[in-house]
């Protein structure tokens, strides 16, 4: 059975231009890129090269990348360096729709004394721009939030966001793994001090990531150990994935008019297409947004069954982020929007990819209404093609904390 990918906010597909460009780095140039000699030399053009495409893709100086082994090591790598950097300060600002890579070191740094203030959002999955705003203390050593969602794939404002921290003398994070190769990036006009991105979100292999450190920002290393990446991550670079994500950078920075154009049409198509479906809704923005995601809940029916049936007809989608799926708890993004239960546990994600086509929309768009149905005509609450029950009727699973 031939498979509709629709989750390319989970992972990318590896682009056969990168496996290309990769594949030397596996045979005969092998050599160390510190290496002093010919071997050496030869290899450390190379990386010197892959680093130029990288910065060109966020706007960046190539002295200010930071390579990683992904993009969780670079979030942690960018929080421990604020807070190493600033003992005296002992408090963070982050969001209450973060990837787990943040939300979890949040959970953590409470643990170990720090404050946290967790900004909340409405319910367009907007950020409280107040909240952050009066959460800013002199105590604060970093400010960490997201670029785009990973799960509705709504922007977050971080021109504005850096403004406000620059002005306080404030550190500023963004976690942009899901932004990066899917919208311009132009770090040299924007108040970032830090960035995250990860290669496999981005056509290149998982286990390669950057962190951007801005020219002039005290780091401390995360990853103690040589003088590689001008000491602020130990260790003999990863050459082949590096090399792999610069080839990447390269395709996605031509491949952005595409991205905004062919793949924001396709999702359009899709969502507009299963939005006829009754009792269906979007989650999210739809203006401030990715242009490959789409977060869709159809009410009455429980996500991880959608999936399964979507998985039997060959259709790849998700249930928020692949780090929480496997619990049938509703993600911790639509919580925080005040999504309704009955449509919060009928979300899936659909996330595509300029390697998606249109003849995949097509199939997709004639599978869903028959999943729907099915599910549906299982469903307590839904009866001839309508909901049975006022939804202030209903209540799900008493470990489910939205009803909870
Ligand atoms: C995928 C993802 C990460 C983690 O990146 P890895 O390279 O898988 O560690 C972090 N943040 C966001 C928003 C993501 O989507």
């Amino acid at each position: 059975m031939e498979t509709i990918y629709l989750d390319n906010n989970a992972t990318t597909k590896v682009d056969p231009e990168v496996l290309e460009a990769m594949l030397p780095f596996f045979k005969e140039e092998y050599g160390n890129p510190s290496s002093m000699h010919l071997k050496g030399g030869e290899v450390a053009a190379s990386l010197r090269q892959a680093r130029l495409s990288l910065a060109a893709l966020i706007g960046c100086e190539p002295h200010e990348i930071v390579y990683t082994s992904c993009g969780t090591e670079s979030d942690n790598a960018a929080i421990w360096s604020a807070l190493r950097t600033q003992p005296d300060k002992k408090h963070l600002v982050t969001s209450k729709v973060e990837h787990s890579a943040i939300i979890n070191n949040a959970a953590f740094l409470r643990r170990l004394g720090y404050r946290v203030t967790e900004v909340g959002v409405d319910r367009l999955g907007r950020l409280d721009m107040e909240e952050l705003t009066r959460s800013l203390t002199p105590d604060t050593a970093l400010v960490t939030i997201l670029w785009a969602n990973n799960e509705t794939g709504v922007l977050f404002p971080v021109e504005e966001i850096g403004a406000l921290c620059r002005e306080r003398g404030i550190t500023f994070h963004t976690d942009a793994v899901q932004a990066v190769g899917k919208i311009p990036i132009d770090l040299k006009n924007l108040k970032i001090d830090m960035l995250a991105l990860s290669g496999h979100k981005l056509h290149a292999p998982k286990g390669i990531g950057a962190l951007y450190v801005r020219h002039g920002l005290k780091f401390a290393p995360f990853m103690i150990g040589g003088h590689q990446e001008n000491g602020r991550r130990g260790g003999t670079e990863n050459v082949p994935y590096i090399v792999g994500l610069g080839k990447a950078a390269e395709l996605a920075l031509a491949r952005l008019p595409e991205e905004n154009g062919r793949v924001r049409a396709m999702r359009d198509r899709l969502e507009e297409g299963l939005l006829r479906i009754p009792s269906t809704m979007v989650n999210g923005d739809r203006e401030f947004r990715l242009p490959n995601t789409t977060n869709i809940s159809f009410e009455y029916v429980e996500g991880e069954s959608i999936l399964f049936h979507l998985s039997h007809a060959g259709i790849c989608a998700s249930s928020g982020s692949a780090c929480t799926s496997g619990s049938l708890e509703p993600s911790h993004v639509l919580r925080a929007m005040g999504v309704p239960f009955t449509a919060a546990h009928g979300s899936i994600r659909l996330s595509l990819a300029i390697t998606n086509t249109e003849a995949e929309i097509d199939k997709a768009l004639g599978i869903f209404p028959g999943v729907i149905k099915k599910l549906r005509d299982l469903s307590p609450f839904w009866k001839d093609g309508a909901p049975a029950l006022d939804n202030a009727l209903l209540t799900c699973d008493t470990s489910c904390q939205v009803c909870n």
